[in-house]
């Protein structure tokens, strides 16, 4: 739970959550014009944040938002927001939006971003998802096709886990031309049967999950083989093992694709080991 009244960040300014005023003509309400960044944090530092920035700067040129500040700015700002709230482990969500003028599909150069944040408190370690494995189901890849951007339109994806929700699932796999891009809000694996990790390769098709990037680098290190392709559902339904990675999820194990059980319906070996691996190495390089 989180406290009754947190403290959130709007434009410079630590508020109270009830008293942060974002204008009704910012254009990140009206059209959606906006990017974000999920931080995890862990013993009250921040998991990834480097490669947050990085991908935040990404996001932002690619829709030609001017930068709001810089990223020793942006540091202090989480470092501050999980202090004055007083988060050992959680999330700090930042979003920045084009900002706010009368409604017009073109925008004045003008225009000043609005940077907001905020944190809640979750327990990422003893998580019971990753503790039963995830259910999911597929769904088609119904959104725009610039995945690679983290923007804030996340309508479908929200629509696909209600649809989940609704099929007494946990998520939903969604597929293009019949390969899997990605999850709902992570990036998927399968484990093949002789131990090869085999993820989508990176393009505009999904997004480029740091999370991912991460787990991919110890899996190598570890000596795992690791292919980056795309896979077909039938594929994953063949699977030794699946998992998903996500900056709030780390590694979270899926037992179960379409009505098809992988393995004995258990997390496995592999997923359960890829977890420990990346939960043990953020801990040590979290800031
Ligand atoms: N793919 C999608 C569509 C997401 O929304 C997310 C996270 O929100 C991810 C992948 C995982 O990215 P990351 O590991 O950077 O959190």
């Amino acid at each position: 739970m989180n406290t009754p009244l947190r403290t959130v960040y709007l434009n410079g300014e630590y508020l109270p959550e009830n008293q942060a005023k974002v204008s009704i003509f910012d254009r990140g309400f009206v059209f959606a014009d906006g990017v974000y960044e999920v931080t995890s944090v862990i013993d009250g530092k921040l998991v990834d944040f480097p490669g947050h920035c990085t991908r935040l700067g990404r996001s932002l040129n690619e829709l030609k938002m001017k930068r709001p500040c810089d990223d020793a700015t942006l540091l202090a700002m989480h470092r501050e927001l999980v202090a004055r709230n007083g988060i050992t482990e959680g999330l700090v969500y930042m979003q920045v939006t084009r900002g706010a003028e009368d409604r017009e599909f073109t925008w004045s150069d003008t225009l000043e971003p609005t940077l907001v944040a905020f944190t809640q408190k979750k327990n990422l370690i003893d998580s019971p998802l990753a503790a039963r494995g995830s259910k999911v189901i597929s769904v088609p890849d119904l959104r725009w096709q610039r995945r690679d951007i983290k923007t804030i339109q996340l309508l479908y994806p929200s629509l696909a886990k209600m649809e989940a929700k609704a099929a007494g699932k946990d998520d939903a796999w969604m597929v293009e031309d019949g390969f899997v891009t990605e999850g709902t809000s992570n990036n998927a694996f399968i484990i093949t049967g002789d131990g090869v990790i085999v993820t989508r390769q990176l393009s505009r098709s999904l997004l480029h999950g740091i999370t991912r990037a991460a787990v991919l680098r110890h899996a190598q290190e570890e000596g795992l083989r690791v292919e980056e392709r795309p896979f077909t559902i039938e594929e994953a339904k063949q699977a030794a093992e699946a998992f998903v990675t996500a900056a709030t999820s780390f590694v979270t194990p899926v037992v179960e694709i379409d009505g098809a059980t992988l393995g004995d319906g258990t997390p496995g070996p592999y997923a359960k080991k890829l977890r420990a691996i990346y939960i043990e190495e953020s801990r040590r390089s979290a800031i």
